[in-house]
């Protein structure tokens, strides 16, 4: 990596954590760790406030308390998820809830702003370090969006508004979480399913058994029943979690956020929630909902004949599939017409081998080694730490820890936390993998979400040596962050790349005709797949801008024009929609990044994914640039041009 930008970690150590199981010690670790951050970020804020306008030095402490105020909350954020002791992950909860009250009153503290408005923009670069302008700007803009500059009503509205979002946010997904329920079926629906599962729904006695609305009830059951009515019943269930009570909660949610925008400037809260991403704009969101829709309408309507040609074999009467078809059916044309057989799969995916293999995979073509750390003491047993190096020039990285199997207590996702954020010539990014995989074997799916996550990883360390906090790791736009690690997934469906780690018992390589099935399988649905997520975008995006009075009806509309399965009756989608919290108006946006994901994966020779000169350009201009330019300049970087949805569209269509 040679860019001038990246500053020197040789003399710095990772973080010394305590030995697991040492609870005391871990309790007393993290409060010194939270605390003597958050006082430093204190600190650095009434340092701020007493230098003379003009002084440049504000946007330094500004960055000072930014990394204070980031180890704070990457340490409490990670082990409130995945510290095996319950008091110390409640405590680190109430940690994060006093860095959230920090923040927002310092955001809409008028000091601070106010310092950092009279920094001269004006050869700022020269005089601090590259970056700073672009530092500044952002800081900037984030001042203005939460209301700093406004009069006082205007403050205390917005503040209001503020609080008002939260609660409604979170009565929203607590009616999605309470709401759970079951549907009770005929004993005889089970058929075809597994018989584990069988044994875990035994019959009562009038006969009928009860699939909750829980995924690993529920998802099992409609891939696998071959009862249309049972299905339909299961799926009509879920799809009324949170009705009534999220109907009205989410229309007054909606109004709060477009009176956000509103008393901010902006025509609306697309607009506004936009700004910050890569799209701009909501408009640009309707447009492109509608392309993808567009793009993915012949190949939605092939697979749906398909399927549709599959259901008649069992019920010549069937006019229209429902979604409480649509597992089922996919999972049978890919079972008869793709000949994937997923027990013969996973006999290949041991997770040692996996593991191993993944690390010999990205340290190979991103020119690092991993090292593992035994002696490192970590929370847990059975998380491993690496330290990566750069083969090129030998130096250390910053360190990764694997938590990848599933405990008591822990986070059930799969996702990448921070450590520590890394800082040129102050500290090593340390970032850790969390994910719930079995001890044993593996599916496939789990193989593809391990080479996911943990490109979210490498980006995290490969961009952790700027001296400005703010372009740290992933710190990118929110609708481009997907697309570094849904490029990796590539990796894990090229024959040449699996037959390095994917054996079987007697150690054979998994099959190059195998993966072309299971490649030609997963290829079938993709363009209903599209279809589908670009009817969710498409409420999340339509609800915001136009704030329907009837949601039902909006809703129901949205699904005939972009959705391909017919609407089942007497469901309240949008009820239980739990992304229209977080993602707000921009559910587009893991879509956007697909579109860039594939456009990136076409500079690589797909015959060798292992050539070096184009991974180590990537790994250098994208990942490392972390967020010190626009996700879409460092795309035009690395490709030689502007990126396009030509490899995207290829691939809907193929
Ligand atoms: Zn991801």
């Amino acid at each position: 990596m040679t860019d001038q930008h990246l500053a020197d970690l040789a003399d710095l150590a990772p973080l010394d954590l305590p030995e697991a199981g040492e609870a005391e010690a871990w309790r007393s670790f993290l409060s010194r760790r939270v605390e003597g951050e958050l006082a430093t970020a204190r600190a650095q804020a009434d340092a701020l406030r007493v230098l003379a306008a003009g002084d440049a030095a504000a946007l330094e402490r500004w960055n000072d308390l930014h990394v204070a105020l980031g180890n704070a909350f990457a340490v409490s954020s990670l082990l409130a998820q995945v510290h095996p002791d319950q008091q110390l992950r409640e405590s680190a909860e109430r940690f994060e809830q006093e860095l959230h009250a920090f923040q927002t009153g310092l955001m809409l503290d008028v000091e601070v702003f106010g310092r950092l408005e009279s920094v001269p923009r004006e050869g700022l670069d020269e005089a601090l370090a590259p970056g700073a302008t672009r530092v500044l700007d952002d800081a900037l803009r984030a001042f203005r969006r939460s209301g700093v500059d406004r009069d006082d009503a205007t403050r205390e509205r917005l503040a209001t508004l503020s609080a008002r979002d939260s609660d409604l946010s979170q009565a929203f997904g607590r009616n999605i979480r309470d709401g759970a329920t079951s549907t009770r079926v005929p004993a005889s629906a089970l058929a075809g399913l597994p018989e584990d599962y069988v044994a875990e729904h035994p019959a009562a006695d009038d006969g009928t058994v009860a699939i909750s609305t829980a995924y690993p009830d529920m998802g099992p059951f409609l891939m696998f029943s071959a009862d249309a009515a049972a299905r339909r019943e299961v799926m009509t269930t879920y799809l009324n979690l949170g009705w009534p009570a999220n109907d009205e909660v989410l229309g007054e949610l909606l109004a709060v956020r477009d009176e956000t925008a509103r008393t901010l400037g902006y025509d609306g809260w697309p607009d506004y929630d936009a700004e910050l991403k890569m799209i701009g704009s909501g408009s640009a969101i309707a447009e492109f909902v509608d392309r993808v829709a567009a793009d993915a309408a012949d190949s939605a309507q092939r697979d749906l004949a398909v399927m549709l040609e599959r259901a008649r074999h069992d019920d010549p009467g069937v006019e229209r599939l429902t979604v409480a078809d649509s597992r089922y059916l996919g999972e049978v044309v890919r079972r008869e017409q793709f000949e994937v057989d997923g027990q013969a799969v996973r006999g290949y995916f041991d997770f040692a081998k996996v593991r191993r293999g993944l690390l010999d995979v990205t340290a190979r073509l991103f020119g690092l080694t991993y090292t593992d750390v035994a002696e490192a003491p970590t929370w847990h047993d059975e998380v491993a730490a690496y330290d990566v190096t750069l083969d090129d020039t030998g130096e250390r990285l910053g360190r990764i820890y694997l938590d990848l199997h599933p405990r008591e207590g822990k986070y059930n996702h799969a996702a990448q936390f921070d450590l520590v954020s890394g800082v040129g010539q102050r500290q090593l990014p340390e970032g850790v993998l969390v994910c719930n995989f079995g001890r044993g074997r593996m599916e496939h799916s789990e193989v593809v979400t391990l080479f996911h996550e943990f490109g979210h990883l490498l980006h995290h360390v490969l961009a952790g040596r700027h001296p400005w906090a703010r372009f740290s790791g992933v710190a990118t736009e929110w609708d481009f962050v997907e697309a570094p690690s849904q490029m990796l997934e590539e990796w894990a469906w090229d024959h040449s790349v699996l037959a390095t780690f994917a054996t079987n018992a007697d150690g054979e390589p998994i099959p190059a005709a195998l993966v072309e099935r299971m490649r030609a399988a997963e290829e079938f649905g993709q363009g209903i797949y599209a279809a589908t997520q670009m009817y969710y975008a498409a409420i999340s995006y339509r609800f915001h801008a136009e704030l329907p009075d009837d949601l039902t009806a909006r809703s129901a509309a949205l699904s005939q024009q972009y959705a391909v399965w017919e609407r089942l009756p007497d469901t309240h989608f949008h009820c239980g929609f739990g992304h229209l919290s977080g993602y707000t108006s921009g559910y587009y946006t893991y879509m956007w990044s697909l579109v860039i994901a594939k456009d990136l994966f076409s500079a690589f020779d797909a015959d060798d994914l292992f050539a070096p000169e184009v991974a180590r350009r990537y790994r250098d201009t994208v990942l490392a640039a972390g967020g010190s330019a626009d996700a879409a300049d460092l795309v035009e970087a690395f490709l030689g041009r502007p990126y396009d949805n030509r490899a995207f569209t290829a691939w809907l269509e193929s």
